[in-house]
C-alpha cells in the first residue's frame, strides 16, 4: 500500500470510530478526497487503491485532473467545492455530479439553464458563510431561506449545505449551526469538516467530509 492509500484507511478508521461513538452509521459518512493542486500521480494513486469520490475548488483544474479519468472510471463523484462563476457554470455542470456552492440567485439561474440544456439533473448544495465574513462565499445565514425559495422555483435539485468554519474560531459551533439549518430546511446532505477538524464534524451530522494535505500531504 503507498502512503495515500494508507492515509485513506487511516483517516477512514477514525471517521467509522466518531460516527460509531455518535450512535451513527459509519456508511453514512463520505470521505472526499480534495484533489486540488495535486500531482496526477497522487491523485492515480488514490484511484489504484479504489478510492471514488473527489473535491475540487477550480473549474479549469478540475477539467485538466478529471476529464479523461469520467470516461475510464464509471462510478467516479466529483464535487466542485470552490466558487463558481456563472460564465462557468456550463463546464462546472458537465464535469461534476455535485456542485456544493450555490450561494446566490444568479448562479442558482445560470446552472438550471446549463442542467435543463444538458439534460443533466444536477445535484446541488448551498454554501452558507456561517461566519458572517465578508471576504468569504457563501450566502449569508438570514438569506437562506430566500435562496432556497429561488432554487425550489427554479426546480434546481438543492440536497444539502456545505461551509467553511473561519479559521479564528471553534468549528463545532459552525458545524452544529449549520447542522440546525439543514434539519429546519429538511436538506439531508451536510459538508462540513477538513483535514485539522473532520473529527469534530462527525458527531454533529456531516454526511461528507472534504479532507486534502491529511491524504495527499502538502500542496504546491
Ligand atoms: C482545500 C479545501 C479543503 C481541504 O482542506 P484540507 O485542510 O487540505 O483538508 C476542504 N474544503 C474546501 C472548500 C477547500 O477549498
Amino acid at each position: 500500500m503507498n502512503n495515500i492509500q494508507k492515509n485513506i484507511t487511516d483517516i477512514q478508521t477514525i471517521i467509522d470510530k466518531y460516527a460509531t461513538a455518535s450512535n451513527r452509521s459509519p456508511a453514512s459518512i463520505h470521505l472526499m478526497a480534495v484533489s486540488k493542486r495535486q500531482p496526477v500521480e497522487a491523485i492515480q494513486e488514490a484511484l489504484d487503491g479504489g478510492h471514488r469520490l473527489f473535491g475540487e475548488n477550480k473549474v479549469q483544474e478540475a477539467q485538466t485532473h478529471w476529464s479523461s479519468h469520467r470516461t475510464h472510471y464509471q462510478d467516479l463523484k466529483l464535487h466542485l467545492i470552490g466558487p463558481l462563476q456563472t460564465n462557468k457554470a456550463n463546464d462546472a455542470v458537465e464535469l461534476f455530479d455535485v456542485i456544493e456552492t450555490i450561494d446566490r440567485p444568479k448562479l442558482i439561474k445560470a446552472v438550471t439553464k446549463e442542467a435543463v440544456k444538458q439534460n443533466k439533473p444536477i445535484e446541488c448544495y448551498i454554501q452558507v458563510n456561517t461566519g458572517e465574513e465578508p471576504q468569504k462565499s457563501g450566502v449569508l445565514p438570514q438569506d437562506l431561506p430566500m435562496l432556497i425559495e429561488c432554487a425550489r422555483d427554479a426546480k434546481l435539485n438543492i440536497t444539502g449545505l456545505m461551509c467553511i468554519p473561519p479559521t479564528n474560531e471553534p468549528a463545532a459551533i459552525h458545524f452544529a449551526f449549520l447542522a440546525k439549518l439543514a434539519n429546519e430546511h429538511n436538506l439531508p446532505n451536510l459538508s462540513m469538516g477538513m483535514s485539522g477538524d473532520f473529527e469534530k464534524a462527525i458527531p454533529l451530522g456531516a454526511t461528507h467530509i472534504r479532507v486534502g494535505t491529511a491524504i495527499f500531504g502538502v500542496r504546491d
